[in-house]
């Protein structure tokens, strides 16, 4: 009986789902379904985090975390997959995370990759996948998610959360509205971000149980299970206002269903350096490994240095640059994309 604390290696697989297998929408055989299934998340911030925990103890088999970001400590409150460790270790989210979820599942896969998904990789990144779930902080890499999902025709479920209001669509090719059958366009102007409005972390962790929820319907009784929702939901948490617009049907001037004009995927291709909200600016280099014990030697003399297996981080105020083994670096105290430029030049290279 694990509920008497016995070591987790006793612990017998027919225990530990029991109270899942005796729910009547799963049973033994959806539980089998669970154990073979392949599901990418794709970003690991509050939204994936809450996803993955969830799909991990519910025993899907194999989860592939994609996130190209580290823990810092404001991201605490809501990224329940983190630790204060692991905010001062600066971590990769896709590490900490594979750590956290093997901790309390080891009867399952967990794929960690630490990389930014972009046209180039997404292939590579998602391959084999069942279904690919949003943990995502931006329309860009939504458009990325939602092209590809529709060109290969697998599922995928959006997520999105803001302040107290989150929202949520599950998108199967051919069946249903995809999201740019519902938003054609890139929101322009002004867009809520968790950096501007702030985010609760119910609303997060709301969002993300209707998604794993309607994940698990999926891959136990496949696109056409009955209770699958249909609809775009939305809700605040604060305020009690919830909404649904139907999605039952691709729209038949969609770019991406109906045209197959995959225009994000084929990947104009992007920009070198980008904002990255938070004051800080991403450098998308990758073709530069770097030996992380010469490069802390060499940047030593100009600011406080500081190194792990996964992440270099540099001081030089008031910036705070953070390099990943393939050359990548997220530069903080600066949304002057210049100035990133010539502070990666000259400690990096140019
Ligand atoms: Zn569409």
């Amino acid at each position: 009986m694990n509920d008497l604390g016995e070591p987790a290696q006793r612990v017998e697989l027919g225990d530990r789902y029991s109270r899942q297998v005796l729910f009547r929408g799963i049973g033994p055989e959806g539980q089998k379904k669970l154990a073979e299934a392949r599901v990418a998340i794709v970003g690991c911030g509050a939204t994936g985090s809450a996803l993955a925990a969830l799909l991990a103890r519910a025993g899907v088999g194999t989860l592939r975390i994609v996130d190209r970001d580290y823990v810092e400590p404001s991201n605490l409150q809501r990224q329940f997959l983190f630790d204060e460790a692991d905010a001062a270790e600066s971590l990769p989210k896709a590490i900490a995370a594979a750590r956290k979820l093997l901790a309390f599942n080891s009867a399952i896969v967990v794929d960690a990759k630490v990389d930014d998904l972009v046209p180039a990789n997404i292939e590579a990144l998602l391959e084999g996948m069942m279904l690919i779930l949003d943990g995502t902080d931006n329309f860009e890499t939504r458009y990325l998610l939602n092209d590809y999902a529709v060109a290969r025709c697998l599922p995928w479920i959006y997520s999105a959360a803001v302040g107290s209001y989150g929202v949520t669509l599950n998108v199967l090719p051919g069946l249903t509205a995809c999201l740019a059958c519902l938003f054609p366009e890139l929101p322009g102007g002004m867009v809520e971000t968790c950096e501007t409005s702030g985010i609760l972390n119910s609303a997060v962790n709301l969002v993300a149980s209707i998604a794993a929820t309607e994940a698990l319907k999926l891959l136990i009784g496949g696109p056409g299970s009955p209770h699958l929702r249909r609809t775009l939901l939305s809700f605040d948490v604060w305020k009690n206002e919830h909404a649904e617009v139907s999605a039952s049907r691709p729209r038949p001037d969609c770019r991406a269903c109906a045209n197959r004009d995959f225009s994000h995927l084929a990947g104009r291709a992007r920009p070198h350096i980008t904002l990255c909200g938070r004051n800080s600016v991403q450098i998308h280099e990758r073709q530069r490994p770097i030996d992380f014990a010469e490069m802390d030697r060499r940047l030593q003399p100009h600011g406080v240095v500081r190194h792990n297996d996964f992440v270099l981080k540099f001081w030089h105020e008031p910036y705070e640059m953070t390099l990943f083994p393939d050359g990548r670096a997220i530069i903080k105290g600066t949304t002057d994309t210049a100035v990133a430029r010539t502070l990666y030049a000259r400690y990096v290279g140019s």
